[in-house]
């Protein structure tokens, strides 16, 4: 059992249309905690009749939803965000215990999670239109912008929390309604936000979390034609297929998908700080995130030195239950995460690749890894071209500033890339060259909710927080104003 202060946060129900249901035929899920192969508790397993009366429910709140001021909207955020910092401490339990990730780790996905809250409302204010020049005397050329309607999202595991309300903040500071699917690892973090979106005001039917079989909910999403637009985040290969699935009925979409960062170091870097860049960006959340640096190339120059130093520092990482205090790195999420790494070091090794650091399963059991360094790395090798999503830097050695930029880009993917260099030159130039949505100079970590998150190439479509990630919700109306 979990101990929370407020217990009802931890509900096993879904909530559509602003009350707390299980399925239809009764099925439920069992969510599991990866540190301890325990079951935390069950959420409704539905399917795509429950989705379509969460749909249908959106589109029965949106006309009032949309009649709100932006003000009123702005305040309901604003509680929301307040009410999740009041509970970060249950909220950050929920999320390592289904998550795995360490405790200090989940507090800071809680307030990275509420500022989208807090931002979006703000920008709520600034849904901005424009009067532009028309060619007729008697006529005026005005723009508006309104909300786009009924929404849908579908979140992954990685980010329990951050990945909902990054969706869900600009979808309802638009105006608009939107039903959300998390994944089904780590439901309760989602439900806990439908709890205090209650407490919060949110109108009934406004956010909806709908829990159960992903293939029968994401068809209903993207094929029901009530919903406007689709906003996903989670494998290339699943947002292809919801891409293919919304083009009959024409759907915006926005998709958060894989990367394949590169963290490249120069040999004029501060290696020191390159090297705890390189801690932060590739071993965060074990390595399970969407811009952690997967593929490390070093120059020539610093080669040795980056290698040791980033061994050393390796070796501080405690790797332990997420609960426990001065744990660094949790459990892998399941099994199957596992077994990627090893057949990414297994690929590696046969191919001639020199383990540095782990290697291994951790001696703890369950889903727990050694953090990991192979050092000797090519571009034959699997690592060069896969996300590995686990707590391996692979490091490859690199000569030339033109040799390493082509090996980066040399890849489908465009989310999150990063180099250290102190040449001013050479950082606006491998900045402009990298072919990236995202770029950390001299730093591991870039997200916030001001900046704009997205990737470029097979890594996506649209923007997500910041003064753009609006757009994605709102559409533009031009109005001919005429009879002056
Ligand atoms: P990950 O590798 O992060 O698990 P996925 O793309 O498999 O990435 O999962 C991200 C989200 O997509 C989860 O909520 C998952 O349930 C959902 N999902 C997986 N397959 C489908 C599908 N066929 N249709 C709709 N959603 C899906």
């Amino acid at each position: 059992m979990l101990n929370l202060k407020d217990p009802s946060l931890l509900r096993q129900q879904s909530y559509i249309n602003g009350e707390w249901c299980d399925a239809d035929d009764a099925s439920t899920i069992t969510v599991t905690n990866p540190a301890t192969g325990e079951s935390i508790g069950t959420v409704p397993h539905m399917g795509a009749v429950e989705t379509k009366r969460a749909i249908d429910a959106a589109n029965a709140a949106w006309p009032a939803w949309r009649k709100t001021t932006a003000k009123e909207r702005s305040l309901i955020l604003r509680k929301w965000n307040d009410l999740m910092l009041e509970n970060a401490d249950d909220l950050a339990l929920i999320m390592t215990a289904e998550q795995g990730k360490p405790l200090p780790e989940a507090k800071g996905e809680v307030a990275y999670a509420a500022s989208f809250f807090e931002w979006f409302g703000e920008q709520a204010k600034r849904i901005e239109g424009d009067t532009l020049q028309s060619p007729w005397l008697d006529r005026r050329t005005v723009v508006t912008r309104e909300p786009i309607g009924v929404c849908a999202a579908i979140t992954p595991w990685n980010f329990p929390a951050a990945m909902i309300t990054r969706k869900v903040g600009p979808a309802l500071a638009a105006g608009c309604p939107i039903v959300v699917k998390p994944a089904e690892l780590t439901p309760f973090s989602a439900i806990a936000l439908a709890v205090l979106a209650e407490r919060a005001g949110v109108p009934k039917g406004v956010f909806s979390v709908i829990t159960g079989d992903s293939k029968s909910i994401g068809l209903e999403m993207t094929s029901n034609p009530i919903v406007r637009k689709v906003s996903f985040t989670g494998s290339t290969q699943v947002g292809r297929l919801l891409m293919a699935q919304s083009a009959p009925t024409i759907k915006k979409l926005s998709l958060e998908l894989g990367g394949n960062a590169p963290f490249i170091v120069f040999d004029d870097a501060d290696i020191d700080a390159a090297v705890e860049g390189a801690i932060a960006s590739k071993y965060r959340n074990a390595g399970q995130t969407c811009v952690c640096a997967n593929r490390l190339y070093v120059q020539d120059g610093v080669y040795d030195q980056f290698a040791d130093k980033l061994v050393a520092a390796v070796a501080k990482l405690k790797v332990g239950n997420g609960q426990q205090a001065g744990v660094t790195q949790g459990p892998l999420i399941e099994e199957k995460a596992v077994v990627k790494v090893e057949q990414h070091i297994a690929d590696a090794l046969s191919k001639g690749a020199r383990l540095i650091a782990g290697g291994k399963r951790h001696a703890l059991g369950h889903s727990f890894f050694q953090p990991t360094i192979l050092a000797d790395v090519d571009a034959s090798m699997l690592v060069a071209t896969e996300e590995t999503f686990g707590p391996l830097a692979p490091l490859f050695r690199f000569k030339t500033e033109a040799e390493v930029i082509a090996m980066a880009n040399d890849t489908e993917f465009g989310l999150a890339a990063y180099f250290y260099s102190r040449d001013i030159g050479r950082v606006w130039r491998v900045a402009e060259a990298l072919e990236s949505g995202m770029v950390g100079v001299n730093t591991g970590l870039i997200s916030n909710e001001i900046a704009p998150f997205g990737g470029v190439k097979q890594s996506g479509l649209g923007r997500e927080g910041s003064k753009y990630g609006m757009d994605d919700y709102l559409v533009m109306k031009y109005i001919c104003m005429g009879g002056i």
